[in-house]
């Protein structure tokens, strides 16, 4: 009887602790997966107060730093779109570990303090751009936009032309969203844009969305949806990606490459 009670009393204060403070919930108990990492990110800056509602969107750049030595520290190699276009052609690849680094919406921080680091370690990246948005407060300018292309280390996509909800919209505004965006950045940038991400994520594993996709042109769509993609990417279906947010610890890092996320 005795042991049935303590059995009880550690099960309840577990879930009680687990309950209380989430930083617990951590997903290292998950078995390891390997593939291809796509991590998703979008300020790259400061925020000091956790409640903030971007907090949890922007990695300081002391930290992203940290992040990028620990993929070379630990065999990971950041690929481009081009060397996961290839991989996909080839249904092969010699590169193991790989991980992409993807940033949402084309914040003008990604120019301020995200491109010195690609620099400085030659990391490859890929941008969504919002194209309404190019040119407005906060967000890139077209002629960082160039910069950053001609580097050779910065890829863009398309992230719309507004940033709605794809879900909501009508199979006309969908495909106005899908084509004109990429028409955009394909007339300024001189290059063919083959990479679309979802805003908010909405559409990614949808019906009426998903199709639209491939039919305005695009090759790879990015979701929102956690995990780990199959390596080499065969171009079957919407990548998943990894979220590491503002405030999270290196341990938190290595669960989201080895898990593809680092809470529940
Ligand atoms: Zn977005």
């Amino acid at each position: 009887m005795m042991i049935y009670g303590i059995g009880l009393i550690v099960l309840v204060a577990g879930g009680l602790l687990f309950w209380r403070f989430p930083q617990l919930r951590k997903t290292w108990y998950l078995p390891k997966r390997r593939g291809l990492v796509a991590l998703m990110y979008h300020h790259v800056g400061i925020v000091e107060d956790p409640r903030e509602e971007q907090f949890p969107f922007t990695v300081r750049p002391d930290m992203l730093e940290r992040q990028i030595l620990f993929l070379k520290a630990n065999g990971y190699t950041p690929i481009s779109l081009k060397e996961l276009e290839q991989a996909a052609r080839a249904g092969k690849s010699s590169i193991e570990k790989p991980v992409m680094l993807t940033f949402d919406d084309g914040y003008r921080d990604n120019y301020e303090k995200l491109f010195p680091l690609l620099k400085k370690y030659n990391v490859p990246a890929l941008i969504f751009l919002i194209t309404d948005r190019i040119d407005s407060p906060g967000y890139l300018t077209w002629e960082q936009v160039k910069e950053m292309l001609a580097s050779g280390l910065v890829d863009f996509g398309s992230h719309t032309c507004s940033h709605r909800r794809l879900r909501s919209l009508s199979d006309e505004e969908i495909a106005e969203e899908l084509t004109r965006s990429k028409r955009i950045l394909e007339e300024n940038l001189g290059v063919a844009v083959t990479a679309f991400c979802y805003p908010y994520g909405a559409g990614g594993f949808d019906k009426r969305v998903r199709p639209q996709v491939a039919k305005a042109g695009y090759q790879f769509d990015f979701s929102t949806k956690k995990g780990i993609n199959p390596w080499p990417w065969k171009g079957k279906s919407t990548l998943r990606r990894a979220f590491p947010r503002g405030g999270e610890t290196l341990f938190d890092y290595y669960l989201q490459l080895t898990r593809g996320q680092s809470k529940l």
